[in-house]
This record gives structure tokens, sequence and C-alpha cells, in this order.
């Protein structure tokens, strides 16, 4: 573990019994295939050129079709299995959760057991670095080690992962090859879309695919600040301006705990009961593998075995 990297992990008081085991199939929340073709049918408008952040209102530059949410959940921490899956499960959604290999099974990060159990449900596990490494400042062996290995240590585990969020949303041009010689088929950042407070002039939501798949845009992410209503407005911005993919960050999901990036699960579950009956209208809920798509592919022996051997690598971006 790198303590001084690690401002927003764990800590907080989720001691509660787990959630119950679902016994009955689940229920889809999206029909993965239609939602894609119907996107994939705006991916020509989705491509229109974009304009500058900073300042002015963008305009009607971003994509037409249906909206599409991706719940995602980043760090691992033991409130996702406690608060975030009940919730999920009660609505018929499933979630994408970033988890950290260094950490799990850590006191008050998620168990390998419980990520099996999320993985069964038909929530998606995808990696975030061995230690929630800060990428850009790493050489690219410790890159390596923290992309590639948590990749390969978490595929140890059963899990089938292919997606990536950036730690603190710190990436560059060689984080994101890097992201992708390990094998991964997009990379999720934070910030990039219309928020409260910031990025007034951004796009407000992403295009489907994303114009840089290893450089996914999202609002900020919830934290104490955040309402039902700036969640329902991240949605409600992109229906209004011709629909997108809107992939939303959350952190910690508990009641009373001491973390700063944290909503309650009341929040959490008020979002939900409103967003649920959305589908009817178009906007519907995906994993981020159900938007991104593509293969489960290995993680290169040379990338897993060190690092340093990528600087040869194939750009596969
Ligand atoms: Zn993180």
């Amino acid at each position: 573990m790198a303590p001084a990297v690690t401002p927003h992990r764990g800590g907080e008081r989720g001691t509660a019994s787990p959630p119950a085991r679902a016994r009955r199939p689940r229920r889809p929340a999206v029909r993965t295939a239609s939602l894609l073709l119907a996107l994939a049918a705006t991916a020509g408008t989705a491509l229109a050129p974009q304009p500058a952040a900073g300042g002015t209102h963008p305009g009607p530059n971003g994509p037409t079709g249906p909206t599409v949410v991706s719940l995602t959940f980043d760090d691992g921490s033991e409130d996702h299995y406690l608060h975030v899956l009940p919730s999920l499960r009660e609505h018929g959604m499933t979630g994408t959760f970033y988890v950290n290999s260094g950490r799990v099974g850590a006191p008050g990060y998620l168990t390998a057991a419980q990520l099996r159990a999320l993985a069964a449900e038909g929530h998606e596990i995808g990696g975030h670095t061995a230690d929630h490494a800060r990428l850009t400042e790493l050489d690219e062996a410790e890159r390596g080690h923290q992309i590639c290995d948590d990749r390969a240590a978490l595929l140890d585990l059963g899990l089938p992962v292919r997606n990536f969020a950036h730690p603190f949303g710190a990436d560059s041009p060689e984080v994101r090859r890097q992201v992708a010689r390990c094998g991964y088929n997009s990379a999720r950042d934070i910030g990039g879309i219309v928020s409260p407070g910031s990025c007034s002039g951004c796009r407000h939501a992403e295009p489907v695919p994303p114009p840089d798949r290893y450089g996914v845009r999202t609002p900020d992410s919830a934290d104490e600040r955040t309402t039902l209503a700036t969640l329902q407005e991240y949605v409600l911005q992109a229906e209004r301006n011709g629909g997108g993919w809107v992939p939303i960050v959350f952190h910690h999901v508990c009641d009373a705990c001491s973390e700063s990036l944290v909503i309650t699960p009341e929040t959490f579950d008020a979002f939900l009961d409103w967003l649920r009956p959305r589908a009817a209208a178009g906007t519907t809920v995906a994993t981020v593998d159900g938007v991104i798509g593509g293969p489960l592919r290995p993680v290169p022996a040379t990338a897993s075995a060190s690092g340093a051997e990528l600087a040869g690598a194939r750009r596969t971006d």
C-alpha cells in the first residue's frame, strides 16, 4: 500500500451485516444489445467537433440520441457491498466498481468473495491500480506494475476486468497508452462534463463511442455537497442536449461516516428511485462495459512481468 497517495481511502464504519444474496434471477436494467445498436446509430453525430472548454455556452454540440447513465464506484470500499449493492439490486440496475487489488480484503475494503458476489449479480469490476497510485508521478516501470500487475491480480481472482479508472483522475498520454497496453478497453477520468461550479464550457455528456476511450469524461465526483437535485441535473442536462453517456462517479455511500467523498444511502436510493422510470423515455442505466464493449483481452506477459519491458510495445489506442 502507499499511504501517501490515499486521501480518500476507507476508514468508514461499515460493520453491519452484509446484505442477503439474491436468490432469484437478476432482472437486467437495460437490454444492452439494443442499447448499443441505438447508440451506435448516433455515432456519426456524436463525433461532431467539440468546442474548446471554458467560458462560453457550447451550443448544440453533443450527440443526438438516447441518454445512458453508468453508475461507477471507486476504491472498493466496504460500503459498496453494504449499501450500494442492495440498492442496485432493488432497482434492477448494475454498476461498475473500480477496485485496487492491493486493498482487496483489507479492513474497510471489499473482500475477494464480495467482489465475486458482485460480479455474479451482473455488476462490473474494473481496475484502479494496485495501490491507488497517482500514475502521472511514476516512471514507466512502476506504472506497468500499478496498471498491468493490478489487472493480472484481479483476473487471477476470477474477475473479468475489462475497464479502468485513473486514480485521482490523474492521467497523461503516456498513462493512457499504458492502460491500453495492459489490455483494458477503456479508462474513466474524473471531470470534463458540466458540473455545479466547474467545467461550465464543457460537454453535457460523453458521445458514444467517446472520442478518447482512455480518457472518458464525467461530472465531478459525488461528495458531501452533492444533492439529489445535482445528480438529477447530470442526467437532465444530457437529455436536454441531445443525450449521450453520463458516467457518474461515486466514492463512499454511507451514513455518519467521516469521509469527504460521500453521499448518504438515502440520497443514493432517491436518485435510483427517480432514475428507474426514465427508462420508459429512453434514459437507461448500463455498466461501462455495456457501453464500451470489447473482448476480455489478456495482460501481455511482458507487461505483467515488468513495465520497463513495455517500452517498445505496440500502441493500441
Ligand atoms: Zn480512487
